[in-house]
């Protein structure tokens, strides 16, 4: 799927840009919409993350513009402002949906997921990597059958990885996986889940290695 991303705040784009690559879309960022109107050709995506808060022409604006060019790719909102007027103005404006800043990573993937679903998109349902499964409508990770009780930022790194597993995971990725963009914590963190989740692992084929300099690697122990 192509997402374009309309964005004045460059880290925050960055990390969508990154998190949204990372599940195999193809993603293009703007930081306002006077690039877009003047540059893209909107056509082109298959959805759209738009900022409210933008300079210049405003998000909402925006919104109404594409609807106006007949653009029917779903539209969803990332705004700072809670309060209900403005969203409900944004979906009166023709978005879909929308989302409150600061926002956790998995629910940014899940409005995704179900935005581009209800337009009739397959969507992979689970994950398998070895005797590990991901069930990505439930959420749940199976490990040889059996679910598999994990702490929500363990979640957030092993699904990182068996998104990509076989190939090697930056610990600033998995930072950015479990923690969002907005926190501030040391990369520590990270080893200190990943040595929970090696625990629970633990007995079964299902690896995660360490990279020295590099990040992790989930990846099936050879027999
Ligand atoms: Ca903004």
């Amino acid at each position: 799927m192509r997402i374009l991303i309309v964005e004045d705040n460059e880290g925050l784009a960055t990390g969508i840009v990154r998190l949204m690559n990372s599940e195999a879309h193809v993603t293009d960022w703007v930081p306002d919409a006077e690039t877009l109107q003047t540059g893209l050709n909107p056509a082109g995506y298959d959805l759209f993350i738009i900022d409210l808060g933008l300079p210049g022409i405003g998000g909402i604006e925006l919104i109404r513009w594409l609807r106006a060019q007949g653009v029917e790719a779903p539209v969803l909102i990332v705004t700072a402002q809670d309060a209900v007027k403005c969203r409900v103005r944004g979906l009166d404006a023709g978005a879909d949906d929308y989302l409150i800043k600061p926002f956790e990573v998995e629910e940014l993937e899940a409005r995704v997921r179900a935005l581009l679903r209800r337009r009739g998109t397959p969507i992979t349902s689970s994950i398998e990597f070895g005797p590990l499964s991901l069930d990505l409508g439930a959420r749940q990770f199976s490990l040889s059958g059996a679910p598999l009780g994990l702490a929500p930022k363990e979640h957030a790194i092993l699904e990182a990885l068996i998104r990509r597993a076989g190939l090697t995971v930056s610990k600033e990725a998995l930072l950015d996986a479990a923690y969002g963009f907005e926190e501030e914590v040391s990369p520590a963190a990270v080893e200190v889940v990943v040595h929970r989740l090696r625990r629970k692992l633990e007995g079964s084929k299902a690896v995660i290695a360490t990279l020295r300099g590099f990040g992790y690697l989930l990846r099936i122990q050879a027999p």
